[in-house]
C-alpha cells in the first residue's frame, strides 16, 4: 500500500539517496522529486531510479506531500524558511539531522505539520554512490516530536519508517541530544583527536587496531563540523567525562596498579561485549 502520493526529498546524498531507493524498493509512494545542490548528484540519482525527477531549484518541491530533508544541518536551517513559502497546505515536513534540539526548534516554528527524525543508520561514506535500499533494515529511527506535533503526522511518520525496516524510539528532541553526544559525537571527537596526537612519520607502522579506531575520521567534515557545533554543550560536557575517565587510566598507570587496571579494562570489554 502507497504511504504517500508525491514524496519530495532536498539532498539525494548518503541518507536522501537511500531513503529514496528504499521508498521505491517498498512502493511506498507514487513519485519522488529529487532536489540536490549539483546536476551530478541527481543524474546519479536517477540513473539509479532512486528519484523520478530532479532539480537544483526548490520550486520543484510545491507538489509534494511528504517533504524530506537530508541536507547538512546548515544547509537544512537555511532553506526551511525558504522551502516553506513553497510547499502545499498540509504537507508533512520531516529532516534526518544527526543532532537536534536546535534543528526541531527552528522548524517546528517554520513549518506548520513538521515532525523530526534521526535515524541511525548510515555510515562514515558520503553521497549518492553510497546509498543503499536496506541501509535502514534492523536499525533504529529516533522520533522527537513536540507539543505541537500533529498525532496523525506522528503515526505516518511512525508507518514510514516500521515500512523501510526501522525500529522507533520516541525521544525529547534534548534528551536525543544529550544521548547521541556521548553515543556518536564523543567517539567521532575522540577518533579525530587520536589521529591528530600521532606523528605522521609513524603512520608507516600503524597496526590494523588504529585503522579499527579511527575508521570514522573519513566522515565528510562539513556534516561533522555541523554536527559538533550545533551540540557542542552536550560534547563539551561529554569529553569531560571521557578525560576524567582518560585521567583515571593515566592515575592508575602511575601508580603501577595492575589490579586496578586489569578490573578498568574488564568492565570496558565487557560493556563492548553485550553491544555484540
Ligand atoms: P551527504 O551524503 O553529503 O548528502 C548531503 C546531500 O545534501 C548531498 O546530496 C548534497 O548535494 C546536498 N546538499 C548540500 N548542500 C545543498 C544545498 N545547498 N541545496 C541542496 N542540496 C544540498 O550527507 P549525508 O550523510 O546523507 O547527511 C545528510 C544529513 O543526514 C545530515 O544532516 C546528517 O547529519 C544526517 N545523517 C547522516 C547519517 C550518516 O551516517 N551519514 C546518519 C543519520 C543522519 P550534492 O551531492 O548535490 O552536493
Amino acid at each position: 500500500m502507497k504511504l504517500f502520493n508525491k514524496v519530495g526529498i532536498v539532498g539525494v546524498g548518503l541518507i536522501g539517496g537511500s531513503i529514496a531507493l528504499a521508498l521505491k524498493k517498498h512502493k511506498l509512494c507514487q513519485t519522488i522529486i529529487g532536489v540536490s545542490r549539483s546536476r551530478k548528484t541527481l543524474l546519479s540519482a536517477k540513473a539509479r531510479k532512486a528519484i523520478d525527477r530532479g532539480s537544483q531549484d526548490i520550486k520543484l518541491l510545491r507538489e509534494a506531500d511528504l517533504l524530506i530533508l537530508a541536507t547538512p544541518i546548515t544547509v537544512t536551517l537555511k532553506l526551511s524558511p525558504l522551502i516553506s513559502k513553497i510547499i502545499k497546505k498540509g504537507c508533512i515536513v520531516t529532516d534526518v539531522a544527526s543532532t537536534k534540539e536546535q534543528v526541531v526548534s527552528k522548524l517546528d516554528s517554520i513549518f506548520g505539520n513538521y515532525i523530526g527524525t534521526h535515524p541511525l543508520a548510515g555510515s562514515e561514506k558520503r553521497g549518492i554512490a553510497f546509498a543503499g535500499a536496506d541501509i535502514f533494515e534492523n536499525s533504529i529511527c529516533i522520533l522527537t516530536p513536540t507539543g505541537n506535533t500533529n498525532p496523525q503526522t506522528i503515526a505516518r511518520i511512525k508507518q514510514l519508517w516500521l515500512r523501510l525496516g526501522a525500529e522507533i524510539v520516541v525521544l525529547p528532541a534534548d534528551m536525543h541530544d544529550r544521548i547521541l553526544a556521548l553515543l556518536s559525537h564523543l567517539p567521532h571527537a575522540v577518533a579525530f583527536s587520536l589521529m591528530n596526537s600521532i606523528p605522521r612519520s609513524c603512520l608507516k607502522l600503524a597496526p590494523p587496531s588504529l585503522k579499527d579506531t579511527t575508521r570514522i575520521t573519513a566522515s565528510d567534515s562539513r556534516i561533522w563540523s555541523d554536527i559538533f557545533l550545533s551540540n557542542k554543550r552536550n560534547i563539551i560536557r561529554s569529553i569531560g567525562i571521557y578525560q576524567s575517565e582518560l585521567q583515571h587510566l593515566k592515575k592508575t598507570l602511575q601508580k603501577g596498579d595492575r589490579r586496578l587496571l586489569i578490573r578498568l579494562l574488564e568492565e570496558a570489554k565487557k560493556k563492548r561485549e553485550a553491544l555484540g
